[in-house]
Protein backbone atom coordinates (compact mmCIF):
# COMPACT_ATOMS: atom_id res chain seq x y z
CA UNK A 1 0.00 0.00 0.00
CA UNK A 2 1.12 3.37 -0.60
CA UNK A 3 0.55 6.94 -1.23
CA UNK A 4 -0.19 8.50 -4.10
CA UNK A 5 0.16 12.07 -4.88
CA UNK A 6 -1.50 13.15 -7.71
CA UNK A 7 -1.23 17.50 -7.69
CA UNK A 8 2.41 17.73 -8.02
CA UNK A 9 3.88 20.40 -10.45
CA UNK A 10 4.76 18.70 -13.37
CA UNK A 11 8.75 18.97 -13.88
CA UNK A 12 8.45 17.61 -10.30
CA UNK A 13 10.24 14.77 -11.70
CA UNK A 14 13.32 17.13 -12.62
CA UNK A 15 13.62 18.27 -8.82
CA UNK A 16 13.54 14.55 -7.24
CA UNK A 17 9.79 14.91 -6.43
CA UNK A 18 9.39 11.43 -4.92
CA UNK A 19 5.82 10.87 -6.29
CA UNK A 20 4.72 7.30 -8.03
CA UNK A 21 2.07 8.38 -10.10
CA UNK A 22 -0.35 11.40 -11.43
CA UNK A 23 -3.60 11.47 -13.11
CA UNK A 24 -5.68 14.47 -13.81
CA UNK A 25 -6.64 16.95 -11.34
CA UNK A 26 -8.28 20.35 -10.99
CA UNK A 27 -6.07 21.28 -8.46
CA UNK A 28 -2.13 22.75 -9.79
CA UNK A 29 0.78 24.51 -8.29
CA UNK A 30 0.65 27.86 -10.24
CA UNK A 31 -3.11 27.76 -10.80
CA UNK A 32 -4.01 29.79 -7.00
CA UNK A 33 -7.48 31.29 -6.79
CA UNK A 34 -8.20 34.46 -4.83
CA UNK A 35 -11.40 33.21 -4.26
CA UNK A 36 -10.87 30.04 -2.57
CA UNK A 37 -9.77 29.86 0.85
CA UNK A 38 -6.30 30.32 1.93
CA UNK A 39 -4.81 27.36 2.78
CA UNK A 40 -2.00 29.17 4.17
CA UNK A 41 1.21 27.95 2.19
CA UNK A 42 -0.18 25.10 1.59
CA UNK A 43 -1.59 23.11 -1.47
CA UNK A 44 -4.42 21.57 -1.31
CA UNK A 45 -3.42 17.69 -2.78
CA UNK A 46 -7.22 16.56 -3.88
CA UNK A 47 -6.00 13.37 -5.26
CA UNK A 48 -3.88 12.00 -2.01
CA UNK A 49 -4.96 8.17 -2.11
CA UNK A 50 -4.77 5.31 -0.35
CA UNK A 51 -4.35 2.43 -2.31
CA UNK A 52 -4.87 -1.63 -2.09
CA UNK A 53 -1.75 -3.80 -3.57
CA UNK A 54 -4.54 -5.10 -6.25
CA UNK A 55 -4.47 -1.27 -7.14
CA UNK A 56 -8.07 0.14 -6.55
CA UNK A 57 -8.25 3.03 -4.24
CA UNK A 58 -9.33 2.23 0.00
CA UNK A 59 -9.82 5.56 0.09
CA UNK A 60 -9.16 9.44 -1.26
CA UNK A 61 -8.71 11.36 0.93
CA UNK A 62 -8.91 15.76 0.86
CA UNK A 63 -5.61 17.24 2.86
CA UNK A 64 -3.52 19.99 2.31
CA UNK A 65 0.17 19.33 2.62
CA UNK A 66 3.60 20.99 1.64
CA UNK A 67 4.68 20.08 -1.91
CA UNK A 68 8.00 17.81 -1.16
CA UNK A 69 9.46 19.52 -4.40
CA UNK A 70 12.42 21.65 -3.07
CA UNK A 71 12.34 24.76 -3.48
CA UNK A 72 8.46 24.94 -4.89
CA UNK A 73 7.14 26.73 -1.19
CA UNK A 74 9.55 29.24 -0.90
CA UNK A 75 7.78 32.82 -0.23
CA UNK A 76 8.70 35.86 -2.06
CA UNK A 77 8.06 39.07 -1.75
CA UNK A 78 6.98 41.06 -4.00
CA UNK A 79 7.36 45.32 -3.85
CA UNK A 80 5.36 47.64 -6.07
CA UNK A 81 6.24 50.91 -6.71
CA UNK A 82 4.63 53.55 -8.74
CA UNK A 83 6.62 57.06 -9.05
CA UNK A 84 9.81 58.10 -8.11
CA UNK A 85 10.90 61.62 -7.67
CA UNK A 86 8.69 64.34 -9.00
CA UNK A 87 5.87 63.46 -11.00
CA UNK A 88 5.61 64.45 -14.72
CA UNK A 89 2.14 64.49 -14.96
CA UNK A 90 -1.07 65.71 -12.73
CA UNK A 91 -1.86 62.67 -10.19
CA UNK A 92 -5.38 61.10 -9.34
CA UNK A 93 -6.38 61.73 -6.13
CA UNK A 94 -4.40 59.99 -3.47
CA UNK A 95 -1.71 58.90 -5.75
CA UNK A 96 0.85 61.39 -4.30
CA UNK A 97 1.22 58.67 -1.68
CA UNK A 98 2.78 56.21 -3.55
CA UNK A 99 5.15 58.26 -4.92
CA UNK A 100 8.89 58.19 -2.98
CA UNK A 101 12.02 59.76 -2.91
CA UNK A 102 15.30 58.80 -5.06
CA UNK A 103 17.32 58.57 -1.21
CA UNK A 104 14.06 56.05 -0.46
CA UNK A 105 14.39 54.30 -3.29
CA UNK A 106 18.16 53.58 -3.60
CA UNK A 107 18.40 52.52 -0.14
CA UNK A 108 15.76 49.78 -0.80
CA UNK A 109 17.60 48.74 -4.26
CA UNK A 110 20.78 48.44 -1.98
CA UNK A 111 19.25 46.38 0.47
CA UNK A 112 17.86 44.06 -1.54
CA UNK A 113 20.94 43.89 -3.68
CA UNK A 114 22.48 42.08 -1.29
CA UNK A 115 19.51 39.55 -0.72
CA UNK A 116 19.52 35.61 -2.19
CA UNK A 117 18.20 35.93 -5.76
CA UNK A 118 14.72 35.81 -6.12
CA UNK A 119 13.85 36.43 -2.60
CA UNK A 120 12.07 39.95 -3.23
CA UNK A 121 10.42 40.89 -6.75
CA UNK A 122 10.64 44.96 -7.83
CA UNK A 123 7.55 45.78 -9.54
CA UNK A 124 6.49 49.14 -11.11
CA UNK A 125 2.74 50.20 -11.94
CA UNK A 126 1.36 52.98 -14.31
CA UNK A 127 4.63 53.50 -16.80
CA UNK A 128 5.54 56.48 -15.00
CA UNK A 129 9.03 58.29 -16.62
CA UNK A 130 10.77 57.68 -13.58
CA UNK A 131 11.05 54.00 -14.37
CA UNK A 132 14.04 54.36 -16.67
CA UNK A 133 15.79 56.10 -13.79
CA UNK A 134 14.77 53.57 -11.86
CA UNK A 135 15.92 50.10 -14.00
CA UNK A 136 19.39 52.14 -14.32
CA UNK A 137 19.54 52.61 -10.79
CA UNK A 138 18.66 48.04 -10.68
CA UNK A 139 20.77 47.22 -13.27
CA UNK A 140 23.58 49.08 -11.58
CA UNK A 141 23.23 46.36 -8.94
CA UNK A 142 22.17 43.65 -10.48
CA UNK A 143 18.48 43.72 -9.79
CA UNK A 144 15.77 43.18 -11.87
CA UNK A 145 12.31 44.47 -12.32
CA UNK A 146 9.05 44.25 -13.97
CA UNK A 147 7.10 47.21 -15.33
CA UNK A 148 3.84 47.08 -16.02
CA UNK A 149 2.64 50.00 -18.64
CA UNK A 150 -0.70 51.92 -19.69
CA UNK A 151 -0.57 51.51 -23.69
CA UNK A 152 -2.44 54.14 -23.80
CA UNK A 153 -0.22 56.62 -21.85
CA UNK A 154 3.02 55.93 -23.94
CA UNK A 155 4.28 59.04 -24.73
CA UNK A 156 1.86 61.52 -22.90
CA UNK A 157 3.67 63.63 -20.83
CA UNK A 158 5.28 62.37 -17.77
CA UNK A 159 4.41 58.96 -19.20
CA UNK A 160 7.65 55.95 -20.59
CA UNK A 161 7.71 56.77 -24.34
CA UNK A 162 7.89 53.59 -26.78
CA UNK A 163 11.70 54.42 -26.87
CA UNK A 164 12.30 54.50 -23.39
CA UNK A 165 9.63 51.01 -22.91
CA UNK A 166 12.49 49.37 -25.57
CA UNK A 167 15.29 50.66 -23.11
CA UNK A 168 13.94 48.67 -20.25
CA UNK A 169 14.25 45.93 -22.24
CA UNK A 170 17.36 46.35 -23.12
CA UNK A 171 18.24 46.90 -19.43
CA UNK A 172 16.94 43.28 -19.09
CA UNK A 173 13.85 44.33 -18.05
CA UNK A 174 10.02 42.80 -17.84
CA UNK A 175 7.47 44.55 -19.56
CA UNK A 176 4.36 43.95 -18.30
CA UNK A 177 0.57 45.19 -19.08
CA UNK A 178 -1.68 47.64 -16.70
CA UNK A 179 -4.12 48.00 -19.30
CA UNK A 180 -4.73 50.91 -21.50
CA UNK A 181 -6.34 53.80 -19.52
CA UNK A 182 -5.81 52.71 -16.14
CA UNK A 183 -9.80 52.34 -15.91
CA UNK A 184 -11.79 50.22 -12.56
CA UNK A 185 -12.06 46.93 -14.69
CA UNK A 186 -14.86 45.48 -12.29
CA UNK A 187 -16.52 48.65 -14.28
CA UNK A 188 -15.93 47.85 -17.60
CA UNK A 189 -18.30 45.85 -20.28
CA UNK A 190 -16.86 42.79 -21.95
CA UNK A 191 -16.16 45.35 -25.00
CA UNK A 192 -14.03 47.49 -23.01
CA UNK A 193 -12.16 44.89 -20.93
CA UNK A 194 -11.31 43.31 -24.34
CA UNK A 195 -9.38 46.64 -25.43
CA UNK A 196 -8.26 47.09 -22.01
CA UNK A 197 -6.25 44.12 -21.60
CA UNK A 198 -6.27 41.34 -24.69
CA UNK A 199 -5.87 44.23 -27.63
CA UNK A 200 -3.69 46.26 -25.46
CA UNK A 201 -1.12 43.11 -25.09
CA UNK A 202 -1.88 42.53 -28.21
CA UNK A 203 -0.04 45.63 -28.97
CA UNK A 204 2.99 45.92 -26.16
CA UNK A 205 3.54 42.78 -27.72
CA UNK A 206 4.26 44.19 -31.11
CA UNK A 207 5.94 46.64 -29.46
CA UNK A 208 8.50 44.68 -27.49
CA UNK A 209 8.57 41.92 -29.69
CA UNK A 210 7.34 39.34 -27.50
CA UNK A 211 4.89 38.31 -25.70
CA UNK A 212 3.44 39.91 -22.95
CA UNK A 213 3.15 37.40 -19.68
CA UNK A 214 2.57 39.46 -16.81
CA UNK A 215 -0.18 41.59 -16.34
CA UNK A 216 -1.00 44.41 -13.00
CA UNK A 217 -4.65 45.03 -12.64
CA UNK A 218 -5.52 48.91 -12.32
CA UNK A 219 -5.59 49.76 -8.98
CA UNK A 220 -5.54 46.26 -7.63
CA UNK A 221 -9.71 46.04 -8.10
CA UNK A 222 -11.14 42.83 -9.21
CA UNK A 223 -14.21 40.35 -8.71
CA UNK A 224 -14.80 37.22 -10.05
CA UNK A 225 -15.87 38.53 -13.38
CA UNK A 226 -12.66 40.31 -13.51
CA UNK A 227 -10.29 37.06 -12.37
CA UNK A 228 -12.22 34.35 -14.71
CA UNK A 229 -11.62 37.04 -17.34
CA UNK A 230 -7.68 37.21 -16.50
CA UNK A 231 -7.60 33.26 -15.70
CA UNK A 232 -8.51 32.59 -19.10
CA UNK A 233 -5.71 34.89 -20.61
CA UNK A 234 -2.69 33.80 -21.71
CA UNK A 235 -1.18 36.06 -18.61
CA UNK A 236 1.63 33.75 -16.92
CA UNK A 237 1.77 35.53 -13.62
CA UNK A 238 -1.45 38.41 -12.50
CA UNK A 239 -0.58 40.60 -9.81
CA UNK A 240 -2.70 41.99 -7.76
CA UNK A 241 -2.64 44.80 -4.76
CA UNK A 242 -3.51 42.18 -2.38
CA UNK A 243 -1.00 42.41 0.28
CA UNK A 244 1.53 39.70 1.29
CA UNK A 245 3.53 37.03 -0.34
CA UNK A 246 3.70 34.38 -2.69
CA UNK A 247 5.37 31.71 -3.80
CA UNK A 248 7.54 31.28 -7.36
CA UNK A 249 5.05 29.47 -9.05
CA UNK A 250 1.69 31.23 -8.02
CA UNK A 251 -0.11 32.79 -10.94
CA UNK A 252 -1.68 34.82 -8.52
CA UNK A 253 0.89 37.63 -7.31
CA UNK A 254 0.32 39.76 -3.89
CA UNK A 255 2.43 42.85 -3.47
CA UNK A 256 3.43 45.14 -1.16
CA UNK A 257 2.79 48.82 -1.98
CA UNK A 258 6.35 50.86 -0.89
CA UNK A 259 4.54 54.28 0.00
CA UNK A 260 6.13 58.28 0.85
CA UNK A 261 5.96 57.01 4.21
CA UNK A 262 7.90 54.12 4.26
CA UNK A 263 11.88 54.23 5.28
CA UNK A 264 14.40 50.99 5.19
CA UNK A 265 12.84 49.38 8.15
CA UNK A 266 9.76 49.57 7.14
CA UNK A 267 10.52 47.86 3.53
CA UNK A 268 12.64 45.76 5.38
CA UNK A 269 10.14 44.26 7.44
CA UNK A 270 7.45 43.82 4.22
CA UNK A 271 9.83 41.54 2.59
CA UNK A 272 10.22 39.64 5.89
CA UNK A 273 6.79 39.25 6.14
CA UNK A 274 6.71 40.06 9.63
CA UNK A 275 5.08 42.85 10.32
CA UNK A 276 1.86 42.19 12.47
CA UNK A 277 -1.53 42.68 10.35
CA UNK A 278 -2.28 46.22 13.20
CA UNK A 279 1.13 47.52 11.84
CA UNK A 280 1.20 46.46 8.27
CA UNK A 281 -2.34 48.44 8.23
CA UNK A 282 -0.54 51.08 9.87
CA UNK A 283 2.40 50.96 7.50
CA UNK A 284 -0.23 51.02 4.36
CA UNK A 285 -2.67 53.60 5.52
CA UNK A 286 -1.54 55.76 7.95
CA UNK A 287 1.48 58.76 7.07
CA UNK A 288 4.05 59.43 9.56
CA UNK A 289 3.06 62.78 9.92
CA UNK A 290 6.39 63.45 11.92
CA UNK A 291 8.55 62.19 8.95
CA UNK A 292 6.77 64.45 6.56
CA UNK A 293 7.25 67.55 8.18
ZN1 LIG B 1 -1.97 51.94 -11.60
Amino acid sequence: MFVRDCSAPDDCSSQGCRQLSRHSTKTSVGQSDPFAASSGGYERKDSLSIVRPNGTVLAAIPVYIRTICSGRTSMQSTLMFHGIGIPGHPMEPGEENYWINWDQFDAIVDYCAKLPPDEVNFTFDDGNQSDLEAARRMRAQGVDGSFFVLVGRLGAPGYLTEAEVGELLDLGMEVGLHGRNHIDWRKADDATLNSEIDRAAEELGELCGRPVEAVAIPYGHYDRRVWTYLERSPFRRIHTSDRGRSRPVDRFVRREPVMRWHDIADVVELIAGKASPAKRLRQAVMPRLKRLA
